[in-house]
């Protein structure tokens, strides 16, 4: 993370003290909601507000500092950008998100270029499923009713 400066300034950028904050604490928590980032910055700055939270974001996304993904049907989760490119996967069962560096996904992004001239954006992609041994019990019944996963 210590070349953000770097990165910012030969694009002709400079990170704000609160864009910085809530870079910070997307970096911290690994993957965020909005919410869930507004609660880590709010224990440095009260100043800061939920469309702060959502307008900044979308400006560090820009920036290329960090990116989205969909791990729910609710509020994207964002994610620093270093390193590899990973994608995602999701257990429905206990929830819980799995990072999978992108080189696993070699054979499936070259069977879709070959066979469907398509070239997927792995660092977006969610696999949504359950672990085959999930240590939470299996639980039938919607929290919310009518909540659908993808
Ligand atoms: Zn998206
Ligand atoms: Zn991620
Ligand atoms: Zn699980």
């Amino acid at each position: 993370m210590a070349d953000w400066r770097a990165t910012l300034r030969e694009k002709g950028y400079r990170l704000t003290p609160q864009r910085e904050l809530i870079l910070g604490a997307v970096d911290r928590l690994g993957h965020a909601t909005p919410d869930e980032v507004l609660a880590e910055v709010r224990t440095a700055s009260s100043a800061i507000n939920i469309s702060t939270v959502y307008r900044t974001l979308e400006v560090l996304e820009e920036l290329g500092l960090i990116r989205h993904v969909h791990l729910s049907d609710r509020a994207p989760t964002y994610h620093a950008v270093k390193g590899t490119t990973h994608f995602h996967l999701r257990c429905r069962n206990c929830h819980q998100v799995i990072s999978v560096d992108e080189e696993e996904a070699a054979a499936f992004v070259s069977s879709l270029r070959e066979r469907h001239g398509f070239e997927p954006d792995v660092g977006h992609l969610t696999v949504f499923g359950v672990h085959t041994d999930c240590p939470e019990p299996v639980d039938q019944t919607d929290e919310e009713g009518h909540h659908h996963e993808h």
